[in-house]
C-alpha cells in the first residue's frame, strides 16, 4: 500500500535500523521503545492486523512468530520476554500493518495496560 508507514520501511523508502529479515518477514526497531529490547516485526506483504495475516497468508505468521523468537533469543532473552499483537483501535494499534511487538529486557507485569 502505497501510503503504508510499515509498508514503506519494508521497501527501504523510511529508514528503520533493522535487524532481522527473512524470506517473508522484516524486523526492526520501534521507534519508542517499552523495554530494553523492543522489536517490530512486520510481514512483507500489506495484511491490516493479526487476524487478516492469520487467515491470508497463515505460512507468513507462523514466519513473524518464529522471527519474533530468533530476535529475543539473539538479544539473550530466552527465558524471557512477551509478543503482543495490538488489534484495532480500541486494543491500542495505531499502524494498520500488523506489526508483532517483542519486548523484553525487563520486568514485564500482567495484566497489561
Ligand atoms: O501496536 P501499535 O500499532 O500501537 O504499534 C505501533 C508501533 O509503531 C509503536 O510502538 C510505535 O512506536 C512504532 N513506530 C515505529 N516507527 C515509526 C512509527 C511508529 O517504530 N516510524
Amino acid at each position: 500500500m502505497s501510503d503504508c508507514l510499515f509498508c514503506k520501511i519494508v521497501a527501504d523508502e523510511v529508514p528503520a535500523e533493522v535487524v532481522h529479515v527473512t524470506e517473508r518477514t522484516v524486523a526492526f526497531r520501534d521507534i519508542n521503545p517499552q523495554a530494553p529490547t523492543h522489536v517490530l516485526v512486520v510481514p512483507k506483504a500489506h495484511f491490516a492486523n493479526a487476524g487478516e495475516l492469520a487467515v491470508g497468508d497463515p505460512v507468513a505468521m507462523a514466519e513473524l512468530i518464529d522471527a519474533g523468537h530468533a530476535v529475543a533469543t539473539a538479544e539473550g532473552h530466552e527465558d524471557g520476554y512477551r509478543l503482543v499483537f495490538n488489534t484495532g483501535e480500541k486494543a491500542g494499534q495505531t499502524v494498520f500493518h500488523t506489526h508483532l511487538h517483542v519486548l523484553a529486557g525487563r520486568d514485564l507485569t500482567w495484566p497489561p495496560g
